[in-house]
């Protein structure tokens, strides 16, 4: 797998402050998913990542549960916090970019999350968040300047292989053009 290249230009607009002179358009399809995902109980009965040694909702410890996985509902794993401070709920794949409706998995599902901004650097389908099970990925589309991984309290941000989907955790910040958007959840480090 190739290396990260360190000497692209992108990596140096990440310092720059957020480019939010645009606004954020989604449409507005928010029915909940009821995709069924093998999870565990905490002794409040919260339905969780059987993988998360604390319950996302209220934080109670799950290390002394018998950890039988049982079949329910997905709960929304968190959000994405997009710069300019508008927040899109996980519960179902996104597809981020100028012309975003455009991505055949957004007749699948998927969610068009519609950035824009002549200069911000963005591909009309620039990257796909995609859920399977309790785990996040993202998938740069074969964007123009591609999308760059900054995992949290990792010094070294990771640019994407396009078409290769790598998870993310809570806490990554996900840098496409001068645009960058955060993987936040109850489950942040
Ligand atoms: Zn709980």
């Amino acid at each position: 797998m190739r290396q990260p290249d360190r000497s692209a230009p992108f990596e140096a607009v990440l310092l720059l402050p957020a480019y939010t002179d645009a606004p954020t358009v989604i449409a507005t399809r928010d029915e909940p998913t009821q995709l069924l995902v093998e999870g565990v109980h905490c002794a409040n009965g919260h339905f969780n990542d059987p993988a998360v040694p604390y319950c996302q909702l209220c934080g109670i410890s799950m290390a002394q549960l018998t950890h039988v996985t049982v079949l329910g509902p997905r709960p929304p794993l968190g959000v994405l916090l997009l710069d300019d401070g508008a927040t899109f709920r996980l519960d179902a794949d996104y597809v981020v970019g100028r012309e975003p409706h455009r991505d055949p998995a957004v007749a699948r599902g998927a969610r068009p999350l519609r950035v824009t901004g002549s200069a911000s650097g963005v591909s009309r389908q620039h990257l796909r968040i995609t859920l399977t099970g309790w785990t996040v990925r993202v998938v740069d589309l074969g964007s123009a300047n591609g999308t760059v991984l900054e995992p949290p309290r990792d010094p070294h941000p990771r640019r994407l292989e396009p078409g290769v989907p790598a998870e993310i955790t809570p806490g990554t910040r996900v840098a496409f053009g001068l645009r960058w958007l955060r993987y936040e959840s109850h489950r942040n480090p």
